[in-house]
């Protein structure tokens, strides 16, 4: 994956502001940050999407984001943060390799929220709920 800005970066072929590294992850500022503290934390293996994720390694970048966010909380003084994950171009994942986004929060940092809630249809909860709980089963 010699394109992959992220595995680049875990390979150390470009630079990055690193505050976290393990055998299998990485942490570092994200260069065009949201806020200040704005965090990406990464898989050094390849992989797109969450769902492509094997559980042991989902599993460790999950054990890590408590003390991860802790730190960066800490040290940026924020009120609060958002964990935010996107998977594929609809999503608005640009970069192709699986990553969260620590966004640290406060009142007045302008990033608002969008939370445009909407309302099943008659029996579509139902429908979609059935839906999942057969793909679960594959
Ligand atoms: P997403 O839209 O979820 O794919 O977010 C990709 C994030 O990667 C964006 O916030 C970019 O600013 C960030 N990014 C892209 N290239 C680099 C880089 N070389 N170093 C650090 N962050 C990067």
């Amino acid at each position: 994956m010699a394109e992959c800005v992220f595995c680049q970066i875990a390979e150390g072929k470009i630079p990055a502001l690193k505050i976290y590294e393990n055998e299998d992850l990485l942490a570092f500022l994200d260069i065009s940050p949201l806020s200040d503290g704005h965090t990406l934390v990464i898989p050094k293996k390849h992989f797109e999407r969450l769902d492509e994720l094997p559980e042991d390694l989902a599993c460790k970048i999950a054990r890590i984001l408590p003390k991860l966010s802790k730190a960066i909380v800490k040290a940026t003084g924020a009120k609060g943060y958002n964990i935010l994950q996107n998977n594929g171009k609809v999503a608005g994942q640009q970069v192709m390799h699986v990553h969260f986004h620590i966004i640290p929060r406060d009142e007045a940092d302008g990033l608002g929220y969008r939370w445009l809630a909407k309302k099943y249809p008659e029996g579509k909860d139902k429908a979609i709920q059935e839906k999942i709980l057969s793909a679960l089963k594959d």
